[in-house]
């Protein structure tokens, strides 16, 4: 089977190098194209230059982007995808999307006969790395199982979740909980640290009791207690996902002041810590507020 992959960032550069693993034929894109050719040669994989030329030829072409506004700015032009994929090839977008916009990347796949689904992952860079992804899957059944060895190579539970769009939105819904804990337990943190308890006491006791999640169950034990802060998922993404939930909410007339707000405070984290920050450094948001460290 010909794979291509586009777009080898934090995430999408293990799941290829899984794809490579595999034996399956792989050519990789990337738009800084340094990192394709780096790519290219430590897996053995072809580089193209273009989106066009990665796809040509390809059974399964897989795109891991921040949005889906940036697959569907690749779509067209001589370069772009739609000039390149083949007749009966299945356009597999891992990025965590939003649905409008992957329904609008299946019209125009369609017309020229190439399957589409939505199949955002969740698990992280280290579920990447091992192939333990989930993913949550939007489209016709039919096009799932024919991509599912090409998913199966990074991912471990692979979860049909309705049409086109369903994918993305059961992926937002999933980060904006995510978002959710990571500042309600800062903020209960930072309560009881001004108290005087130690947040490692607190968690002690949180993580053995119903107000557990995986915040404080690993994030802020690993990462906020011990000050390291790994930049593995941007919080820009993260506050993209949890505009995406607030509209799904929004769109399907449910209220949700809850998603809204979180997505408002992660909004005004993005404008504070900028593009290259990490999710968890949300949490210093709160700290600065409260005035005390989480450690
Ligand atoms: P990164 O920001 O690390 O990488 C983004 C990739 O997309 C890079 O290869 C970048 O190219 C490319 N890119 C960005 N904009 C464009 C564009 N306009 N046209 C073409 N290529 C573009 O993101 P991640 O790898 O972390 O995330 C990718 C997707 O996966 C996101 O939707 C994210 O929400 C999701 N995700 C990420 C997880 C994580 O732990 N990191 C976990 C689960 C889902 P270049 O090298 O030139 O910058």
């Amino acid at each position: 089977m010909n794979i291509a992959f586009l777009g080898l960032g934090a995430i999408g550069r293990p799941m290829a190098a899984r794809v490579a693993a595999s034996g399956m034929s792989l050519t990789v894109w990337n738009r800084t194209s340094s990192r394709a050719a780096d790519f290219a040669k430590q897996f053995n994989a072809r580089h193209a230059a273009t989106p066009a030329d990665a796809v040509r030829g390809a059974d399964f072409a897989i795109t891991c982007m921040p949005t889906s506004q940036d697959v569907e700015s690749l779509l067209d032009g001589p370069d772009g995808l739609c000039a390149g994929l083949v007749e009966n090839s299945i356009l597999i977008d891992c990025t965590s999307g939003d649905p409008a916009t992957s329904r609008r990347i299946r019209d125009v796949l369609a017309a020229k006969n190439v399957g589409y689904i939505d199949a955002p992952v969740s698990g992280g860079v280290s579920g990447a790395e091992k192939g333990t992804l989930t993913i949550m899957v939007g489209g016709d059944p039919a096009i799932l199982e024919r991509a599912r060895p090409v998913l199966a190579t990074f991912g471990q539970k692979i979860v049909h979740c309705g049409d086109v769009g369903a994918g993305d939105a059961v992926k937002a819904v999933n980060n904006a909980l995510l978002a959710t804990h990571i500042l309600a337990a800062a903020e209960g943190l930072a309560a009881l640290v001004k108290m005087g308890v130690d947040p490692k006491v607190a968690l002690d006791v949180i993580n053995a009791s119903s107000g557990r999640s995986n915040a404080s169950m690993n994030l802020i034990p690993e990462r906020v207690i011990t000050r390291a802060f790994p930049k593995t998922f941007r919080l820009a993404l993260l506050e993209k996902d949890v505009g995406i939930a607030a509209g799904v909410a929004r769109d399907t007339r449910v209220p949700a002041p809850i998603l809204q707000l979180t997505a408002d405070l992660f909004r005004i984290a993005r404008g504070e810590f900028g593009e290259v920050a990490d999710h968890v450094e949300a949490v210093k948001m709160v700290e600065q507020w409260a005035g005390v460290e989480i450690a």
